[in-house]
């Protein structure tokens, strides 16, 4: 009690060794310090110093220290990812997939990029950087016939940025491309941050011809009632229920009731992360709309994408036409 007033304390430690941690006693202090930081943080009552958590920190303050050379000096490039119609077997439409080679790191897996993209400021540029590379392929492919559908991903940030819609706008004339020839795929968790500004920002996406997929359907906590009020066209369950499909009951009831939940509120289902031939069957079997996966391929290049989409339609339509020949024969 201090003057009347209730003060709560809590205690935090920090645990560093001499000479083990650092032999400097700067250092060590310093190392203390930063251990303290995360003890308060993480509302631990005391925590250890691990070399294995400084370097995290340090490869972090890199990734976020090379934004800047990764934009000016081209060091991202996209990989596609097709979507196939369950029905007919055909390529409908790819995902679009951001790759980035470090020179110094290497491969960076998005997941992790992104995230510290988004905490650093720095995904309104990098998002840029995606629409106008994604509306310029995709214009590019549909002048030479090539003629493909392709999702973008679009984090929570962007969504409730003002300026997307006009961004998207100005790139569609720029390229003389249409907004049907587009999705975009936004989380659910994205949708649930700010829900009224959300669907003011998706209700001008659909506006403009985009087609709206609702991203890892199935990992947040969105509830039916909420669902319905999103001017969405398709929902995306996540590969956690997908990827074993084949061997567990309970993703697949999972599954089968949200196809069949998605369906009633008139709603199309891609699956994400098919990797075999029996789980794509069961997917036919329950309805499902499109699917994704390393069944079918991985994310590709542009180039090597295309040629990818080539084989698989002239397969696909053998494979249509002997079924129909046998048919009729
Ligand atoms: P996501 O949107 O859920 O994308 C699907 C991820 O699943 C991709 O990982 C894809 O390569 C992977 N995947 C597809 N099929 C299979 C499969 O059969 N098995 C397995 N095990 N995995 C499969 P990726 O490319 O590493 O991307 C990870 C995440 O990074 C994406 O998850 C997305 O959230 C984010 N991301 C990627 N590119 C962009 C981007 O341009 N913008 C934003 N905002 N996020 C992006
Ligand atoms: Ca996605
Ligand atoms: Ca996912």
């Amino acid at each position: 009690q201090i003057q009347g007033w209730q003060v709560t304390s809590r205690f935090a430690g920090a645990v560093v060794a001499y000479p083990q941690d650092a032999d400097d006693i700067d250092l060590l202090v310093h190392r203390a310090r930063a251990t303290l930081d995360r003890a308060v943080l993480q509302k631990a009552s005391a925590l250890t110093y691990l070399a294995e958590e400084e370097e995290t920190r340090h490869r972090q303050l890199k990734i976020i220290a090379s934004f800047e050379a990764a934009l000016s000096e081209d060091q991202f490039h996209l990989c596609f990812q097709p979507k196939i119609t369950v029905q007919d077997g055909g390529v409908a439409e790819a995902e679009v997939l951001l790759r980035w080679i470090h020179p110094e790191l290497g491969f960076i897996p998005p997941d992790e990029f992104i995230l510290l993209a988004e905490r650093s400021g720095n995904m309104q540029r990098i998002t840029a950087w995606v629409l106008a590379q994604t509306v310029q392929q995709a214009a590019a492919w549909a002048a030479h016939g090539f003629n493909i559908k392709l999702a973008v991903n679009i984090s929570a940030h962007d969504l409730m940025s003002l300026s997307l819609p006009a961004q998207i706008l100005q790139l569609l004339k720029e390229h003389g491309a249409t907004g049907e020839m587009f999705t975009i795929e936004v989380t659910e968790s994205a949708v649930l941050e700010d829900e009224k500004r959300a669907i003011e920002a998706l209700v001008r996406l659909k506006r403009m011809g985009i087609t709206l997929s609702i991203d890892d359907f199935g990992t947040g906590f969105s509830s039916l009632a909420q669902l319905k009020n999103l001017p969405v066209d398709e929902l995306k369950i996540d590969k956690a229920f997908v990827l074993e499909l084949d061997q567990s009951p309970d993703d697949l009831q999972i599954v089968r009731s949200t196809i069949d939940l998605g369906h009633n509120l008139g709603l199309r289902i891609v699956a994400e992360g098919v990797e075999n031939q029996r789980s794509f069957e069961l997917l036919r079997k329950y309805g499902c709309d499109k699917a994704q996966g390393y069944h079918f391929a991985k994310p590709l290049p542009a180039l090597e994408f295309e040629q990818w989409c080539t084989s698989f339609n002239s397969m696909n339509n053998a494979t249509v036409e002997s079924g129909q020949l046998k048919k009729h024969g």
